[in-house]
């Protein structure tokens, strides 16, 4: 597993800072965003260190179906499946990211505005 120490999703990941973790497997864990953006907001992680969406490997292809599988899943855990939800992945600079570690949120429980800021 590819960690960063000074990271804090890998922190996360690795329990040595608490988080509400809402899933989890071997390669992937959920949580409850600290600063929630909507009823329902959720951080979908894979526990290796990948900076962001552009890192993804050739050899990790299929890391976003299984990502997709898991928001799948909550969204229905979470009673979203019918009225619908949104899912961001913010990429670098301009794209708003500020957590360096891989992540979509999962946003849902009242209606999203488009287009985004
Ligand atoms: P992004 O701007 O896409 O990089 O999103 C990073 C998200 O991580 C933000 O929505 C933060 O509120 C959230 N966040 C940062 N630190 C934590 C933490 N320790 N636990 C849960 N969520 C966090
Ligand atoms: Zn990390």
């Amino acid at each position: 597993m590819n960690r960063d120490p000074g990271c804090i999703f890998c922190r996360i990941a690795s329990k040595e800072v608490g988080a509400k973790i809402v899933y989890e497997d071997e390669k992937i864990m959920a949580v409850e965003d600290v600063n929630p953006q909507a009823p329902v907001h959720l951080l979908v992680i894979p526990k290796s260190h990948i900076p962001t969406l552009q890192d993804i490997g050739d050899e990790e292809s299929g890391l976003m179906d299984t990502l997709f599988q898991v928001i799948k899943r909550l969204a229905k855990d979470r009673g979203l499946s019918e009225k619908g939800y949104r899912v961001v992945v913010n990429c670098g600079p301009a794209g708003g990211q500020t957590v360096y570690h891989l992540h979509l949120h999962l946003l849902g429980g009242r209606n999203m505005k488009w287009p985004p800021g």
